[in-house]
């Protein structure tokens, strides 16, 4: 078979792989169609994980399932599926302990063009079907299907973990596709102000149609002044953050009020240290709780988030600003990602409706 791969930091192209084989547990699934991360440009041009070579990359797409293991109960082949990007071992310690994201070690439910190849390739393998797919529903059409497997679950887990409740003023800092579905998280959760962090237009405007309600420019100033201006002075209920670096933390600790609460998605790409500001955490003593974590992965988060999708709660049109048909256009849709044209959001690319 074909795929996309990293061949190793800094270079990228078409390869020819063995099939993946099917375990018992697992499913051998073809792509419908796929979309490019944020994360994918980490991997490849950052080194991000570190050196990988011939590595099939990619970790967001739906797909038809061709083949399944003699294990497998709820899936056949010719089913279209929803396939998350994180795909834990459900039989994991870490699994009953409640974080599968971390099964087999920190960060290692993450498996797709990390661990082992991804989905940029006419045929792919994922682990535990039964606990990791889930049908997609016949009224998402493949390309939104795409946003399910990272940039929803991603966005919402950093609401969860800001712990959003009904009222609260949330400041989301970043608003790209993650960010964006931070921000939609949020005023599902009843938020009643949502101040979203970014410059780019789009995001501003699909900001807006998400439920924003303030914006806020990171290249006007810091954001901390400029929260705290429009709150007079009293800053946030949560902060939800999916764009900055390590010091973007002081301002997000600045902007949070006592009892508050900071849900990180973001990927720290470099710095050793996370600066957390000593008087405005309240000298150790405010309880301004600092939570990140890898979004959690699973059948049934992709089958309730998709219900949201299906129900009309959440559009996820806005994400997909560019769609290619073809195989052919990945390498172009990659660069694209790397680029990010200020007109971009998400860059997809389709293979069968
Ligand atoms: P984007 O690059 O599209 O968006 C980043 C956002 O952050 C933009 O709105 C950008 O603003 C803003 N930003 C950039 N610099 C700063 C700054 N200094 N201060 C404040 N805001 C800033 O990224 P994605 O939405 O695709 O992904 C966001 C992050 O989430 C990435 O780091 C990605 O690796 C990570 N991620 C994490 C996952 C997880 O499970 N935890 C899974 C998937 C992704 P502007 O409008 O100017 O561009
Ligand atoms: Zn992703």
């Amino acid at each position: 078979m074909k795929g996309y791969a990293m061949l190793k930091i800094g270079e990228s192209g078409w390869i020819e792989k063995e099939k993946p084989a099917c375990g018992p547990l697992d499913a051998i699934c073809k792509p419908l169609a796929v979309a490019i991360c944020t994360s994918d440009v980490h991997t490849l041009w950052e080194g991000a994980i570190g050196d990988r070579h011939n590595m099939i990359l990619g970790h967001e797409g739906c797909a038809e399932v061709v083949e399944v293991g003699s294990e497998v109960k709820d899936f056949k082949p010719g089913d279209r599926v929803l396939v998350p990007a994180i795909t834990p071992d459900w039989n994991s310690l870490e699994a009953q302990a409640g974080y599968a994201m971390h099964s087999g070690g920190m960060l290692a439910g993450w498996k797709f063009s990390n661990f082992k190849d991804g989905v940029f390739s006419e045929y792919f393998h994922v682990n535990d079907a039964d606990g990791n797919l889930a049908i997609l529903p016949e009224s998402i059409n493949t390309v939104e299907a795409c946003m399910l497997s990272d940039m929803v679950p991603t966005g919402f887990h950093a609401v969860e973990l800001a712990d959003v409740q009904f009222g609260d003023t949330v400041l989301v800092i970043g608003i790209g596709p993650v960010g964006l579905m931070s921000v939609a998280g949020a005023a599902l959760r009843g938020a009643s102000r949502i101040i979203a962090v970014g410059t780019r237009q789009v995001c501003i405007d699909a900001a807006k149609g998400y439920g924003a309600t303030d914006f806020v420019s990171y290249k006007d100033g810091s954001i901390e002044e400029q929260v705290l201006a429009m709150t007079d002075g009293k800053g946030v209920d949560r902060v939800c953050m999916a764009g900055g670096d390590c010091s973007t933390f002081e301002a997000a600790v600045k902007c949070l009020k006592p009892g508050g609460k900071i849900g990180n998605v973001n990927y720290l790409g470099s710095g050793d240290y996370i600066n957390i500001p000593r008087v405005e955490w309240g000298v150790g003593m405010g309880h301004k709780d600092i939570r990140g974590g890898l979004m959690p992965g699973g059948r049934l988060r992709m089958e309730k988030l998709a219900a949201l999708v299906t129900t009309g709660r959440l559009d996820l049109a806005p994400l997909c600003t560019h769609v290619f048909e073809g195989w052919e256009h990945v390498e172009e849709a990659l660069l694209l990602m790397k680029q990010k044209p200020r007109e971009l959001i998400k860059p997809i690319v389709k293979l069968a409706d």
